[in-house]
């Protein structure tokens, strides 16, 4: 990562995270407003993460925009009972935009194998597989620290742990009382190296999405390609840079939760550079005298590499306006552009003639990727030595 990072040799860090930042900032602002946070009817204000994934040319210091999502949700494990592969699990924005990337990659190679122009960003292989162009650096931007152990230490100093004040001997805080390495959200909050589900209230229905640090950390191993992208690139793509508003002295916390934790695996790891950027999202919570409430939408905007944009907002896991109560069936289209099922679809588009892929479900396919569940599996056990607690099967 440091050698591609340094090809940059005209323009310095700082400017990077403030050119990454005030473009995301900006594409916030031209959202529509049903995409954003809102005040509440008892005049609340609610408040939300925004990320976004910026391309960078490590050659001419280009910057593009490839995606900007916002969204503090997870939906329920209990609720994704119906969902084959239409409800998303995970709304917190960070995890969206890598979603959004996946698409954009997805659309690109769609239109390629249609013989639909071509792409600055992705080249077609000699082997007929496709390949990010390595002049493109990506950088991730997210309006605050991410959830789990990167973030466990501003929770302290925001005082309001008395929820969280449990001690190891507590069962509550356990998801499986065999299972010591993976904690329910920000309970028991002072400890560290153990994997944490996504925050949320206690008395809410329990998500067990893993938080974003755990899944942030895991993608310098595993590069930020799902199993969809895989199957079409050559090679794993990894994000070069993450930008943070004010994490200037956090140093040792972003150490200890994404370099230390991967220490004593078996693989290599492409460190995340992280660069701390100068403003503060207009819409986050840091402003503790403010009350605000999570906002309820979360939203997700993609500029795919043909000049189409394409918005859309989330409310529990499903379009916005598609939602129906967790015992009735699904409505039809409520898929998000960014849900499995729909990536499954794109895929089989892309490679109809592949024998693989017919009669198969997703997550049939997604099992024949061994070297890909091989290394997941590595990781895993490496942040979680007492077993990986899984989100319910979601399959299409
Ligand atoms: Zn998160």
């Amino acid at each position: 990562m440091a050698d591609n990072a340094s090809q940059i040799s005209r323009i310095s860090d700082n400017y990077i995270a403030e050119k990454v930042s005030a473009t995301v900032h900006g594409e916030y602002s031209k959202l529509r407003p049903s995409s954003k946070p809102v005040i509440k009817s008892n005049s609340v204000p609610e408040w939300t993460v925004l990320a976004g994934i910026i391309a960078i040319n490590n050659e001419t210091g280009e910057f593009e925009t490839i995606a900007i999502t916002t969204g503090v949700k997870a939906t329920p494990d209990a609720d994704l009972d119906r969902s084959q592969g239409k409800i998303i699990h995970d709304c917190h924005a960070e995890i969206l935009a890598l979603r959004c990337f996946n698409i954009f990659l997805l659309d690109t190679i769609n239109r390629i194998s249609n013989h639909d122009g071509t792409s600055k960003f992705v080249q077609v292989t000699k082997t007929n597989s496709y390949e990010w162009n390595k002049k493109w650096d990506l950088a991730l931007y997210i309006s605050k620290l991410p959830c789990g152990d990167a973030s466990m230490d501003d929770l302290m100093k925001v005082g309001d742990t008395a929820e969280f004040e449990i001690t190891d001997d507590n069962p509550l805080q356990y998801i499986d009382p065999k299972n010591k390495t993976t904690i329910r959200g920000r309970l028991n909050y002072k400890k560290r190296d153990v994997i944490r589900t996504k925050p949320g209230r206690y008395d809410s229905k329990i998500t067990l999405s893993k938080s974003c640090t755990d899944k942030l950390c895991m993608k310098q191993v595993m590069g930020i390609l799902d199993s969809t992208c895989s199957l079409l690139m050559k090679d794993p793509i990894f994000l070069q840079y993450i930008i943070i508003p004010r994490i200037s002295g956090k140093e040792s916390i972003l150490k200890h939760a994404f370099i230390d934790r991967l220490r004593g695996g078996n693989f290599p790891v492409q460190e995340f550079k992280f660069i701390s950027c100068e403003n503060h999202f207009i819409d986050d919570n840091h402003d503790t005298t403010i009350v605000r409430e999570p906002a309820l939408v979360n939203s997700i905007k993609i500029f795919m590499d043909n000049n189409r944009v394409m918005e859309q907002s989330i409310i529990n896991g499903v379009k916005n306006g598609f939602y129906s109560k967790p015992k009735k069936p699904l409505r039809k289209n409520c898929e998000p552009i960014i849900s499995r099922y729909s990536k499954w679809n794109l895929l089989k588009q892309i490679e109809f003639n592949r024998a693989e892929l017919l009669n198969v479900s997703y997550l049939e396919f997604k099992s024949t990727l061994t070297k890909r569940m091989t290394l997941q599996q590595e990781v895993r056990s490496l942040l979680s030595p007492d077993g990986w607690i899984t989100t319910k099967k979601d399959d299409c």
